[in-house]
């Protein structure tokens, strides 16, 4: 049995989803398919609901535009003694959906968990009508088996229960197609309707092909598969056939768009591989992800990423706090307001200044954290000094024989410099199998051209 993904690009239009038809049909073995919402819908539903609670009633033209694309489908590829029952259902959905909207915009107000159930309509839809398009499906209903916890204000996948949950689900499922929406769980304590975040699709595929012990989880999208740069900046980047988990995992980490990062972690507990496949493109043969493969010890880069939109926090160690211990307790006041660093520098001496790369978006509630912190311990004049520098991007290079070739970080360096680029900061990865340097936001597309021509090509 294996599972397959469909983002929203591929169930977006009645062209696209033809093609999903096509591929889901001609499988030989029980699949189970996981949905994303129409593409799209799940940041109109969004806009929607935000204009909404501002008083205004201009959600009315954006919810005008998400049913009429539902419509377009039903009645594009619904077989046609089918259409009007489809029909009725989906009408129904959507009117409840409307009345959410009514009455976010009367009581001016939106909620977490509204904002939740509003979102969870996109692949309630979707994986609706997708049952209907594609033969012999059945639909099964994650709200009833992907279970997750609050954890600081974020919702997380609850794994045994869900596992557990997941198995019951799929008994008796013995083919020839499953349909789930993806995206969309329940609160383990109250039953409310959460998610896994955006982009969370994947992640669905994946829990339920670890439960399952699925042969293949195969993530069908609208590229050839993870590239050793990002074609949009890089022309010459090329497809790589084939990574391990956790080169995967970086090249996500650090910024490559093609997965949903947690949707590694399941699988490769369970050494199930992944196949990156495009829907519209589908003799490409993709990129494939095991666990182990094997590339010659002279190519120590499999690929680079990077990220747009970060800030590097600087702190500078007071008495009583030595770099390293400002740099454990900085790394632990983060994680504990959950918020993401993508990359900290380890200092060598007492008194080395430590460097933090974050989310520009994170970067106030990440100060006010350290601040409120640090304040409650020292007397103000012995306070680690604090700055931070935004605009600036992480540029990542990844590959498993880094941990290898210890000179290759160096090389990557090297490069930078020679080009006037000195980073900010630099750090490897917790893997061992990434390298990461901090430069300015305007010299991105010089630093990743050059380190593509340099290394990948
Ligand atoms: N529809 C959700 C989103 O847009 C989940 C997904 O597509 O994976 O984030
Ligand atoms: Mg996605």
């Amino acid at each position: 049995m294996k599972v397959l993904k469909f983002g929203g690009t591929s169930v977006g239009t009645v062209a696209s989803l033809t093609n999903v038809k096509q591929i889901v049909e001609n499988q030989d073995e029980p699949v189970i398919v996981v949905v994303s919402a129409l593409g799209g819908v799940t940041d109109m539903l969004i806009n929607a609901a935000r204009t909404a609670a501002s008083g205004s009633n201009d959600w009315r033209p954006i919810y005008d535009k998400i049913l009429s694309r539902h419509q377009d489908v039903v009645f594009g590829l619904v077989p046609e003694s089918r259409q009007e029952e489809v029909w009725e259902h989906v009408r129904l959905l959507l009117h409840r959906l409307r009345d959410f909207y009514r009455g976010v915009e009367l009581v001016e107000d939106l909620s977490a968990r509204v904002l939740c159930r509003i979102v969870s309509f996109g692949e309630r839809l979707s994986s609706y009508i997708v049952s209907h398009i594609i033969e012999g499906a059945v639909h099964f209903d994650s709200l009833r088996f992907i279970k997750t916890e609050n954890w600081f204000g974020r919702n997380i996948a609850v794994t045994e229960l869900t596992n557990n949950l997941v198995r019951k689900e799929f008994a008796d499922f013995s083919g020839p197609v499953a349909i789930v929406p993806g995206f969309i769980s329940t609160d383990r304590d109250n039953g409310d309707i959460t998610n896994l975040g955006r982009g969370g699709s994947d992640y669905t595929a994946a829990i339920i092909a670890a439960a399952l012990d699925a042969s293949m989880l195969e993530i069908w999208t609208d590229v050839d598969g993870f590239m050793t740069a990002d074609p949009r900046v890089i022309g010459s980047a090329r497809v790589i056939p084939h990574l391990s988990f956790l080169e995967s995992m970086d090249l996500c980490n650090f910024g490559a768009k093609v997965i949903y990062p947690p949707t590694i972690y399941p699988v490769f507990h369970k050494n199930i591989p992944i196949r990156i496949l495009n829907t519209f493109h589908t003799d490409a043969p993709g990129t494939l992800i095991t666990d182990a493969h094997h590339v010659p010890v002279s190519q120590p880069f499999r690929g680079v990423s990077s990220i747009s939109d970060v800030a590097l926090i600087e702190i500078v160690p007071a008495p009583g706090f030595t770099a390293s211990a400002l740099r454990t307790r900085t790394l632990n006041v983060l994680s504990k307001k959950g918020i993401e660093v993508l990359l900290s520098t380890t200092p060598v001496g007492d008194n080395d200044t430590i460097r933090f790369g974050i989310r520009g978006t994170a970067l106030r509630q990440s100060e006010e954290a350290l601040r409120e912190d640090m304040l409650g311990e020292c007397e103000e004049g012995s306070r680690p000094r604090m700055t931070h520098t935004c605009n600036v991007s992480t540029v990542t290079l990844v590959g498993e024989n880094l941990k290898t070739d210890t000179g290759a970080a160096c090389r990557m360096l090297d490069v930078l410099v020679a080009a006037g680029m000195a980073p900010l900061a630099d750090a490897p990865g917790d893997s061992g199998f990434a390298y990461t340097a901090v430069i300015p936001a305007d010299s991105l597309t010089k630093a990743l051209a050059l380190l593509h021509t340099r290394f990948l090509e």
